[in-house]
């Protein structure tokens, strides 16, 4: 294979194409440390997919992963070319969106999940949509990505307890 398609199965996850973990944390750190530097605010976004057991246990394992690789075009189509988008676990998303103050993150999240709950995945003899609860913060300057991911762990389980479907933020 080609060095391109290496560097792909590295930092990329093959469903989604998005970013994998590893390489997520690995270059939002990196991003981190530049915004501050820079003098510049960014904000981390962290989203679940709601109810996905459900959606595999209705339609089937495959119609799930189409789920995701539908939503992996979404947010490649919906983000600007900075943001780092990263598939981070089975169903859980990250986003770090360099050079954002909260109430352009909270518009862009909020964008986001609407867009998302008014998506279709159609086949040929039913169609269904699905929805996203999201946490979101501003990284300050005395953060680390490690407690802002915990921020926004935090909020994200808030979300799901008040009824999923929404965005809890700072
Ligand atoms: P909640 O609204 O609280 O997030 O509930 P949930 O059902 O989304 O969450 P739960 O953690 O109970 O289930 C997540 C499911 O995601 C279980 C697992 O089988 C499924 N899953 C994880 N990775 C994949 C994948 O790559 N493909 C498919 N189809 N399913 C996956
Ligand atoms: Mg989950
Ligand atoms: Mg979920």
């Amino acid at each position: 294979v080609a060095n391109l398609e290496l560097k792909e199965l590295a930092e990329k996850d093959a469903l989604t194409k998005l970013y994998n973990r590893r390489f997520f944390i690995n270059i939002a750190n990196n991003i981190i440390l530049l915004e501050k530097r820079e003098k510049r605010e960014s904000s981390l976004l962290m989203f679940d997919i709601d109810n996905f057991k459900k959606i595999n246990d209705t339609y089937g394992h495959p119609i799930g992963d189409l789920v995701l690789s539908n939503l992996g075009k979404i947010l490649l189509e919906y983000s600007r070319k900075s943001d780092v988008i990263s598939r981070i676990g089975g169903e859980e998303f990250m986003i770090l969106l360099p050079n954002t103050d909260l109430i352009s993150a909270k518009q862009y999240s909020e964008d986001l999940r609407k867009i998302i709950e008014k998506s279709y995945i159609k086949m040929n003899n039913f169609e269904f949509n699905f929805t996203v609860s999201m946490g979101l913060t501003l990284i300050k300057h005395d953060d680390t990505l490690e407690k802002a991911i915990t921020r926004v762990d935090n909020y994200l389980y808030q979300a799901k307890r008040n009824g999923k479907n929404m965005l809890i933020t700072d």
